[in-house]
């Protein structure tokens, strides 16, 4: 990483690690015998294929470790975190058919969850949008409320991708667990930033995605509890327990432990260094820059993310011009950014149409460093007076 603001090499500040995190080169490196010439087929009696599965089982074990998992098995790899949601909740709720119809979520969900709860109430099932307070905590008292007699299903995600806010699932994990509902976290975001394990947070089905934890894009997994049973959602032969047909992406599942044995260890120093220097983005930018508001919770909080509205302002071209400038943020999700519709998350959380337009996610990573903060800082208030003064109103 070089900052030069003077000329030569372009400036490459990257702030949008909730959307996507560079390849460590560990976990590349983890990869690339498989994509040579250790290309067997991990279903294959032969060496080659003995081969191929080994790196599945470490993979699984490795995940299954840091998830507190009462067996390797309980880890089912998929083709991203999308599809783990996908399967955890269609899966879940077909094989609980007739015993009840009614769902439980929340407003702030990211897509993947929201649109698969979309999509089986086509089928007929019922679902809930439990709505989150100011700071988009969903609380455990607005799930409990929302409990029927039929319901078969709890998905809440543990940190929200726009916000950073992290959700009670501790404590709506004992709601869930005395009332007998299966319980599902989408923990993508939680994942490597915060100790994720399952016991403590009451989980039967927990979600996760590698390319946010500096693994490679196209691999996800689902951690199912010993002795729940779901349906697969695609079919064929007998991989991955009989829940997700289909050879194995084995480069990507290496790839996906080795990010993992490597993030694993280093979550508190790394969270730590991230909340150091997030808080001296945060402050600083409220200090020079007036009509800024934090979008979330002060301090039960992603330690890499801050979500900032900015009065007078459009999020995109903001975007863009810190862009020319080498700096990489985002406006709310990257799966919604483009759209041009305001984010659903800071609109279920009260926020007003405007000021969900001039909000932008700045997302920290492992790599981010103190000069990549001070340039941020330094461009960020001048990119912001240079854009309002251009859409403020001429003098008369
Ligand atoms: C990125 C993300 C997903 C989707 O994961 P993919 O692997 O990109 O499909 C789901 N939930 C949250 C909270 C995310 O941030």
């Amino acid at each position: 990483m070089t900052i030069d603001r003077v000329g030569g090499d372009a400036v490459d500040v990257y702030l949008d690690n909730n959307a996507t995190t560079r390849v460590a080169p560990e976990a590349l490196e983890a990869m690339l015998p498989y994509l040579r010439n250790q290309y067997g087929n991990a279903s294959s009696a032969h060496s080659r294929g003995r081969e191929a599965k080994k790196a599945l089982d470490l993979s699984r074990e490795t995940i299954a470790r840091v998830l507190g998992a009462s067996q390797a098995e309980c880890i089912c790899f998929t083709g991203s975190g999308t599809e783990a949601i996908n399967l955890a909740i269609k899966g879940a709720v077909s094989a609980r058919r007739g015993k009840g119809n009614h769902i439980v979520t929340s407003a702030v969900e990211h897509p993947a969850v929201l649109n698969t709860c979309k999509s089986i109430r086509s089928l007929g099932y019922e679902v809930t949008y439990v709505k989150p307070d100011s700071t988009g905590r969903v609380a455990a008292g607005s799930v409990a409320e929302a409990l029927r007699a039929d319901t078969i299903l709890v998905s809440i995600m543990h940190a929200n991708n726009e916000t950073g806010t992290i959700n009670p699932l501790r404590e709506i994990g004992t709601i869930t667990k005395e009332r007998n509902v299966l319980f599902h976290a989408d923990a993508v975001q939680s994942f490597c930033k915060l100790p994720v394990t399952v016991d403590d947070l009451h989980v039967d089905l927990l979600s996760i995605s590698a390319h946010k934890v500096h693994g490679p894009k196209g691999v996800g997994a689902l951690y199912i509890r010993e002795g729940v049973t779901i349906h697969p959602l695609i079919h064929g032969g007998r991989h991955e327990g009989n829940l997700r047909a289909g050879t194995e992406n084995v480069a990507g599942i290496a790839g996906m432990g080795e990010a993992v044995r490597l993030n694993w260890p280093a979550l508190e120093r790394n969270s730590r260094r991230m909340m150091a220097l997030r808080g001296r983005l945060e402050h600083g930018l409220r200090e020079r820059v007036t009509g800024v508001t934090l979008n979330g919770h002060p301090d039960e909080r992603l330690p890499n993310t801050v979500n900032l509205s900015f009065e007078n302002i459009e999020a995109q071209a903001c975007i863009l011009e810190l862009d020319r400038r080498g700096v990489a943020v985002s406006s709310g999700s990257a799966c919604t950014s483009g759209s041009g519709k305001p984010s659903h998350v800071l609109l279920a959380m009260g926020i007003p149409c405007e000021a969900c337009r001039g909000s932008l996610r700045f997302s920290l990573g492992t790599l981010t460093t103190d000069e990549e903060i001070d340039y941020v800082l330094e461009i960020v208030p001048d990119v912001v007076s240079k854009l309002r003064e251009a859409s403020a109103p001429a003098p008369a």
